[in-house]
């Protein structure tokens, strides 16, 4: 018997980074990887694993869910990592110390948060290191308008503080505050430059879409990676291009091919979600993204938003209430493709966005399971990576399952890797790192989420191991695992 905790046996072994895809052994201990080959003794633990793939857990850079009853839904659609990278979050301190009290499923980390410095400097809104104070705020524009040189003086300071706190990167949400000035978006690219760290944008409405915008938003990310050298991230880039995702992609490959150092993501959902306070979402502009207000489903009540006035009452009464947006028709072929255009483009990466659940009523018990009705989300939330795979591996992407993998563990814990060390040891199957494992049925991987029932589990998803616990084993929540640890990053 070896000192291994345990053996998945027989699966095939997929690491996209040293191309390995053969039927191996895997062995576990103490929260590593600790061997893989060809007939290992035996451990403590052996879990038959013969035709599934074993490879490592999907690395989510863009999660905006941060309670328990969320992330199992993204453990049991194999994510071992859940970053909250575009919004972030301030004081980061806050954040972990909650995190960690609280205890997650799957491992955990924050940027700092541009939008939430922004409140707190310009308009004097306290945050707590919760999304909660983003939303609730998220129409007011007493935080949107220019500010005075001594507000960005103060806002830069907040979120240097925090990228000497660990924070991995800082989260830009400019297109919630398209009147900001965009030197103001250069300096905090400058700060991120000078710290080493990558910086997440929801990127300003495109020239298309608002011919008067102060910088077409695209151009924007890509400028600031040239001018000021910072790593700059786009996030979502179908959702925000919309159907401009060609233009959009040309103009990131130019700013690579010439060295800038852009990276984008993208989800296979055409609907979006987002507060509806949002800016964009005033009843005067839903013109611009060939939105009328029905186009609006608003999720703690669940109605389609019957017309303007409502739309108003809504955006007065409940700014931060979850709308989900008909962006794209995934049933239309050509949606469809720009849709998988924008998973598909070379080096673009999966991430979420994932949401957090709205209750509908209040829940009996915050970490019950499994969810009650009462709950509901965006699908993406439960299901982008499953939904990837299956796409981008079985379906129209036809890049076969290690490029499909690459996307969802590998490039995102790439991205992450040169002000994160620890990343380093993420996105791989490989000796010695992290035993943050998927293991799944390659022909039956598929997303069961939808837009009418958005938080059922995916399928196919067999065992989930995080730091070499199971999450997930034979397709059930393991409801008392919390084995997620902190992601922090090592400052210059
Ligand atoms: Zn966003």
């Amino acid at each position: 018997m070896s000192s291994w905790d345990g053996v998945l046996r027989g699966g095939r072994v997929i690491d996209p980074e040293s191309g390995l895809d053969a039927i191996r052994d895997v062995a576990v201990a103490q929260g590593r990887i600790a061997a893989i080959g060809r007939g290992l003794p035996p451990a403590p633990a052996e879990v038959d694993v013969a035709g599934l793939v074993v490879t490592a857990g999907f690395v989510d850079l863009h999660s905006h869910v941060n309670d328990v009853a969320g992330l199992r839904l993204q453990a049991l659609d194999g994510v071992t990592t859940a970053l909250e990278l575009e919004a972030g979050m301030t004081p980061v301190a806050a954040a972990y110390r909650h995190a960690a009290a609280e205890g997650r499923p799957v491992n955990y980390g924050f940027a700092t948060s541009w939008a939430l410095a922004r409140m707190h400097a310009v308009a004097g809104i306290r945050p707590r290191g919760t999304l909660g104070t983003f939303l609730a705020s998220i129409g007011d524009p007493a935080w949107q308008r220019r500010a005075r040189p001594a507000e960005v003086a103060a806002l830069l300071s907040a979120l240097a503080d925090d990228l000497a706190d660990g924070a991995l990167g800082i989260g830009i949400l400019v297109g919630y505050a398209p009147a900001v000035s965009p030197a103001e978006y250069l300096q905090v690219a400058t700060l991120a430059a000078a710290a080493g760290g990558p910086t997440f944008t929801h990127a300003r409405d495109l020239i298309e879409m608002v011919p008067g915008t102060v910088i077409d938003g695209a151009e924007e990310i890509v400028r600031a990676a040239g001018q000021t050298g910072a790593h700059m991230h786009y996030c979502h880039v179908n959702s925000t291009s919309q159907r401009h995702i060609e233009r959009v992609l040309a103009l990131v490959s130019r700013a690579q091919a010439a060295g800038a150092r852009v990276t984008t993501e993208a989800y296979p959902y055409g609907y979006a979600m987002t507060g509806i306070g949002a800016a964009f979402l005033a009843p005067e502009r839903l013109a611009e993204r060939g939105l009328v207000p029905s186009s609006l489903t608003y999720a703690p009540t669940g109605e389609r938003v019957s017309g303007t006035e409502r739309l108003r009452e809504l955006r007065r009464t409940d700014p931060g209430g979850l709308a989900m947006i008909e962006l794209l028709d995934e049933n239309e072929p050509s949606d469809r493709a720009l849709l998988m255009r924008s998973l598909t483009f070379p080096g673009s990466v999966v991430a979420s966005d994932a949401m957090p659940l709205t209750w509908t009523a209040p829940p009996p018990d915050p970490v019950g399971w499994p969810l009650p009705k009462t709950a509901v989300t965006h699908p993406r939330t439960a299901g982008t990576f499953a939904r990837a795979v299956r796409l981008l591996a079985r379906g129209e992407g036809r890049l076969g399952l290690p490029e499909a993998l690459r996307k969802c563990s590998l490039g995102p814990a790439q991205l992450l890797q040169d002000r994160v060390p620890a990343m380093r040891r993420k996105g791989r199957l490989q000796s010695a790192c992290d035993a943050d494992v998927v293991v799944f049925d390659p022909a039956g991987i598929t997303d069961r989420a939808s837009y009418a029932d958005s938080t059922r589990p995916s399928a196919g998803i067999r065992h989930v191991l995080v730091n070499g616990t199971f999450v997930v084993r034979n397709g059930e929540l393991v409801h008392e695992a919390l084995p997620g640890r902190a992601v922090r990053a090592e400052p210059r």
